[in-house]
């Protein structure tokens, strides 16, 4: 556990304020991000009980949460975040005390295919969720952006990274949804007081990562010999951290955050695509050959570089898990779990 953690621990128990039965809504907990952030905190508070609400759309996997899933202090509910009715049933029933709001759709391909539903989950679902938490009083309703809302940078200027102030200039209709609810929960902050937070990290990798996704899609590809796709020159430039890492900055968030505020998280850890494949292409013994340049996306984003010196500085963050430490062990989790994305539970 890192410090910022124990200091936040120890912090909370000496505050009048804490309860250690605290109640906390996980939304899109079934998700990669989601399922992840459950573990963590079920392990890190072992006392506090955590409410999986997830739609289980072709992302979400129920097995990700198997580990937890007799634990008293989870309950799992199969619920779509824009069915007001389910929503409100929901905190109705367990009264919580913080909402954590990762259930989204997340692939910039299938919002460039269609994207309708990316319209409906990401902004009326975050919509939906805060009315919830404005007509139940909560205290903190904390929301899972990315930096993709802030568009990206170009290739050739290194020195340019996004900080909170940077303007919102989204390319697809993915990051243009997020960045409406960001927008969304802003104003719900000023105009009903709500008590928000927002966090824009970086891209993450890790276990229970839905194969349509990048590092996943290569890992699988490469371990059955199969071409590895990257898209254009593989130029493109993202900013990998490790998951745990991300989980650790929201905790922190949603314990000492401040009302009203945005957090970037990232670990200034910039890889070109191209790169990325063939260090996977190394670390699993296969030949280079199999990377295959296709057609590239769409107003695909160049690059993406966090500045996440406010993080830093206010909440004592860093992240914990170094590159290849972090992608040894999604590598190893990819291939002692061969089957995952078959299996649901
Ligand atoms: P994911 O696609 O793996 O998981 C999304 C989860 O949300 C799934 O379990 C799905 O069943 C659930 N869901 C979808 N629509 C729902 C609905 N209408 N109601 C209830 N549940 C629904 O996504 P992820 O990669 O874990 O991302 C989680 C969050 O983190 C997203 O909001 C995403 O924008 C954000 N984020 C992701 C990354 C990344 O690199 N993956 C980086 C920064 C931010």
């Amino acid at each position: 556990m890192g410090n910022g953690t124990e200091q936040v621990k120890n912090e909370l128990l000496t505050n009048e304020l804490f309860q250690p039965d605290r109640t906390i809504i996980v939304t899109g907990g079934a998700g990669f991000i989601g399922s992840n952030f459950i573990l963590y905190m079920l392990e890190t508070y072992p006392d506090y009980r955590v409410i999986c609400v997830d739609k289980l759309t072709y992302a979400g996997n129920l097995s990700n949460l198997a580990a937890v899933m007799d634990r008293q202090n989870l309950r799992f509910v199969k619920a779509d975040i824009c069915d007001r009715g389910a929503v409100y049933q929901v905190f109705e029933e367990e009264h919580p005390d913080i909402v954590v709001n990762f259930a989204a759709e997340s692939h910039v391909d299938r919002s460039i295919e269609a994207p309708s539903v990316f319209l409906e989950t990401n902004i009326t679902g975050t919509a939906v969720l805060m009315d919830a938490c404005c007509k139940y009083g909560i205290r903190r309703f904390h929301q899972v952006s990315t930096d993709e809302v802030y568009g990206d940078l170009p290739l050739d200027r290194p020195d340019l990274l996004f900080d909170e102030e940077t303007p919102l200039r989204t390319s697809s209709p993915y990051s243009a949804s997020k960045a409406s609810a960001d927008l969304l929960v802003q104003a719900y902050c000023r105009t009903y007081g709500l008590q928000t937070t927002i966090s824009r990290c970086s891209n993450n990798y890790g276990p229970f990562q839905f194969p349509e996704k990048f590092i996943p899609r290569m890992i699988l590809n490469a371990l059955e010999d199969k071409p590895l796709p990257v898209y254009g020159k593989g130029i493109n430039v993202r900013d990998w951290l490790y998951v745990t890492d991300h989980c650790r900055a929201i905790d922190l968030i949603i314990h000492r955050g401040k009302d009203g505020e945005v957090y970037n998280v990232g670990g200034h850890n910039e890889m070109k695509n191209i790169d990325l494949v063939r260090f996977i292409c190394r670390e699993l013994g296969k030949p280079e050959s199999l990377i295959t340049f296709v057609e590239d996306r769409k107003g695909h984003d160049l690059r993406y570089a966090i500045d996440p010196s406010k993080i830093y500085a206010e909440l004592g963050w860093k992240p914990e898990i170094g590159f290849e430490e972090g992608i040894r062990k999604t590598i190893r989790w990819y291939c002692e779990n061969r089957d995952w994305r078959f299996t649901n539970i």
